[in-house]
């Protein structure tokens, strides 16, 4: 079993890399990626873990692309990257700045609305680099506004609601670019979020593959076993790599265990060689451990 969509504290995540690492052990867990949103701060000492804890691990990003109308949320994910390169380094910069901004802009609403947070009680929830909605979130709960992170998205965070504010976000073409120009490798992650008719998907996903993306998250937490088998499907026709992955974010997902998701999930050990060959037998942002 293994698990390549996890979060740390570095993001919006509750662990630490190094925590994640020896929970995935406890949890049998042979194989993870760290997947922060916005930031590689966390993948030295992720890296540094996994050898200690001979745990297969490697390196990763979350990155939300802007969409077009009539689209959801298209999030890519990036293996294997480094994470000095001067593009990761100076878009996902550029990134971070732009929700800074947001976040001075959700802080006003909710103030408006009556809810009234100094900007010490998200920090107190915040990653150590990027500071997002589930950190509102927490810290509306910690002030008993809303009894739960889905409670405070359904009525105030998510899109369409009163404290929402957009951010800049990178085309789906420069996201794919900056993982490839810096080694790694683009898959799509939770593909429904972005389209959920088939035939559609998969049209978008022939134009991502143009763009250079490799992979399809096809094993998550949220599919049914007959989503899981139409993601299969694409990835087989359109010649794309699967993945899977928990998307575990400790507290901020109370629900979502490390590797099982809900209880069910198992991301079969078969689909980390294809993924390891298309990173390269000399990528250093991989570390490749003997199961002990
Ligand atoms: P942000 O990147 O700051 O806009 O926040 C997006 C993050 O919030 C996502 O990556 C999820 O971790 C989390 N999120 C988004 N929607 C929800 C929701 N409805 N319930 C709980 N968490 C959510
Ligand atoms: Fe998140
Ligand atoms: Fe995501
Ligand atoms: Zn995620």
């Amino acid at each position: 079993m293994i698990d390549l969509h996890v979060h740390s504290t570095y993001s919006d995540g509750s662990e630490t890399p190094e925590e994640l690492v020896t929970r995935g052990r406890r949890a049998g867990l042979t194989a993870m990626a760290l997947t922060d949103h916005d930031t590689m701060g966390g993948t030295e000492a992720f890296l540094e873990a996994c050898r200690q804890q001979a745990m297969t691990g490697i390196a990763g990003v979350e990155i939300s692309a802007a969409v077009e109308e009539g689209h959801g949320g298209l999030h890519l994910l990036g293996y294997g990257l480094t994470p000095g390169n001067a593009g990761v380094k100076d878009r996902l910069e550029s990134v971070l700045t732009g929700r800074a901004r947001r976040n001075g802009q959700i802080f006003e609403k909710l103030n408006g609305l009556g809810l009234k947070l100094e900007w010490a009680e998200v920090q107190a929830y915040a990653g150590s680099d990027m500071i997002g909605r589930p950190h509102f979130a927490q810290a509306l709960i910690a002030r008993e506004y809303v009894s739960s992170v889905r409670e405070a998205f359904d009525r105030y965070l998510a899109k369409g609601r009163p404290a929402y504010e957009e951010r800049y976000r990178l085309s789906p073409e420069a996201c794919i670019r900056t993982i490839r120009e810096a080694g790694g490798v683009a898959v799509i992650a939770h593909p429904f979020s972005w389209e959920t008719d088939d035939v559609k998907l998969e049209a978008g996903l022939r134009e991502l593959k143009a763009l250079g993306l490799a992979g399809i998250e096809a094993v998550y937490s949220e599919y049914n076993p007959e989503q899981t088998v139409t993601l299969l499907r694409l990835a087989k026709k359109l010649e794309l790599l699967k993945t899977g992955g928990s998307d575990y974010h400790g507290k901020a997902k109370p629900d979502i265990a490390l590797g099982r998701g809900f209880g069910s999930l198992c991301v079969p050990d078969d689909y980390l060689q294809p993924l390891l060959r298309a990173l390269g037998d000399d990528n250093p942002w991989v570390v490749v451990s003997e199961r002990r």
